[in-house]
């Protein structure tokens, strides 16, 4: 087939009209630039706080006290600081969905690299997961936006990684009141969500795009582990800490 060629010469004439710019910082080139991919504050797995993701936490981390949420363990790329929260509003809000795959390589970079340098810590949390899954948007979010942002990362970051997807939850909006089929009542969650897939004994390994107090992941961690998952971790891009 053509489509190489066909897509090429369509990505080019795209291109031509509207150059990519950077999420990060507007320039001309890259959808996330060298620079701004430098300025991102990385966080340290051998540090973090394995409860909620902060930088620093390893010790005693001041936000979550140690307490054990639903999450077994929580990992996060990096600190909810500048450039970060301009490409995730690119993404989520302005619709740059080629931002999808980008980050799903900065989650599977992080996890590859916690499980090398923290294995004690964050060992398994990839390499040992049965399956994938994420925290989903309300279906009024879906309407506004067009798309699940967490589903289009979950779907790359599964083909990269060869880990199964299993499309899991589902979030009840305020305004919502769509229609659960037989599935859907499988296991009804707390704080909004339902289960809507078979997880039984699965070790699961939750993604989501940036993690604030920790409450939207550990109840839907806490949603998966009451349908039967064995052991819910979580990934994130973002974690929001200080200021
Ligand atoms: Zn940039
Ligand atoms: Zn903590």
């Amino acid at each position: 087939m053509a489509d190489g060629v066909l897509g090429g010469a369509l990505e080019f004439a795209l291109e031509t009209l509207s150059p990519t710019r950077c999420a990060g910082c507007e320039r001309p080139g890259a959808l996330i630039c060298d620079r701004c991919l430098s300025r991102f504050q990385l966080i340290d797995p051998r540090l973090s706080c394995t409860r909620c993701g902060a930088p620093f936490g390893s010790l005693l981390c001041t936000e979550c006290q140690g307490e054990h949420g639903a999450c077994e363990r929580v990992l996060a790329a990096a600190s909810f600081e500048d450039p970060v929260p301009r490409i995730v509003r690119a993404y989520k809000d302005g619709g740059e969905r080629r931002l999808a795959p980008l980050i799903a390589d900065l989650l599977l970079d992080t996890a590859e690299h916690a499980e090398r340098v923290a294995p004690e810590r964050y060992g398994g949390i990839l390499s040992a997961a049965d399956a994938i899954t994420f925290v989903p948007v309300t279906a009024e979010a879906f309407r506004r936006r067009g798309f699940d942002h967490m589903e289009d990362v979950a779907r790359a970051f599964s083909g990269r990684s060869g880990t199964p997807l299993v499309d899991a939850l589902i979030k009840h909006g305020r305004a919502d009141q769509r229609a659960l089929g037989r599935a859907g009542r499988m296991a009804a969650g707390r704080d909004g969500y339902e289960v809507a897939a078979e997880v039984g004994g699965k070790h699961l390994l939750l993604l989501d795009d940036v993690i604030t107090t920790g409450a939207t992941m550990n109840a839907a961690a806490s949603a998966l582990l009451a349908a039967g998952a064995a052991r819910v971790d979580a990934l994130a891009l973002a974690r929001v800490w200080g200021s």
